[in-house]
């Protein structure tokens, strides 16, 4: 049984001040439903005086990325166990902004995957194809070689730990949302490839979540579909109202 988890990726967002104003609003205001889990992922900035702030709410703090290396010489970096003393337990790895703006390769998602896992930190794996690769119809044949690197190398054990997030490029953050058939092909497909790779036990215990322009307007149709088990939210997790509307997805009959 997959419990559903809506994430809010604060991305480049609110200075000190305003990440600890979200932050309280969201303690204060938000309830979460008991049959699903909600996390934040706040700018390293604010990561430790957020978690704190959040210790006794039912909101998980994670980080939006990290380093594979324990310390050392990587100026401007940051290493999973910096990430859990902040009280992190989770992390975003591999976001598509990483990978096309910041040249994030698939090999250093993988190592990033790794080193989260040993750490103890749940790693929301993320892939999604561009507007050219789609119109070239090359949307599985990219996600799932983008899985098949992400997750080199692991066991079906370690993958229990791992979370995947599908977010179609041309999704993120300009308003266009895939639709929930379009979602869903794509998350049945990875997990079938789940299936091949680490069993269909592990398969079907899986989180795929689906990321991209997730809003109020749109959160119930996707989660209406069999294998979209949550939702990363980028713009509108920056709304107290907006994620609290999201979090309280109508949840499918049955
Ligand atoms: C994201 O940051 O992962 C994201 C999906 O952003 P947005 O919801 O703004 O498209």
């Amino acid at each position: 049984m997959r419990r559903p988890l809506i994430a809010g990726n604060w991305k480049m967002n609110l200075g000190h001040a305003d990440a600890l104003r979200l932050a309280d609003g969201l303690f204060a205001g938000i309830d979460v439903p008991p049959d699903r889990d909600c996390a934040i992922f706040p700018p390293f900035t604010s990561l430790q005086a957020i978690s704190e702030k959040l210790r006794s709410s039912p909101i998980r703090v994670g980080a939006q990325n990290c380093y594979p290396e324990p310390d050392g010489a990587f100026t401007g970096e940051i290493s999973c166990s910096m990430l859990k003393a902040a009280g992190a337990s989770m992390v975003i790895i591999g976001h598509s902004e990483r990978r096309h703006v910041l040249g994030e390769s698939d090999a250093m998602v993988s190592r990033k995957v790794k080193a989260a896992l040993a750490h103890r930190l749940k790693p929301i794996v993320c892939i999604g194809e561009t507007l050219a690769e789609r119109d070239a119809g090359r949307t599985s044949d990219v996600v799932i070689t983008q899985l098949r690197r992400g997750l080199d190398g692991l066991t079906a054990d370690a993958m229990r730990d791992v979370i995947l997030a599908y977010e179609p490029v041309w999704a993120i953050g300009t308003g266009k949302t895939a639709t929930p058939a379009q979602a869903q092909e794509v998350h049945a497909s990875l997990r079938a490839e789940l299936g091949a790779l680490f069993g269909k036990p592990l398969a079907e215990d899986t989180l795929i979540l689906y990321g991209g322009s997730v809003k109020p307007s749109n959160v119930d149709g996707l989660m209406a579909m069999p294998d979209v088990d949550g939702a990363l939210v980028g713009g509108a997790s920056l709304d107290e109202s907006e994620f609290h509307r999201i979090i309280w997805f109508e949840a499918p009959e049955g």
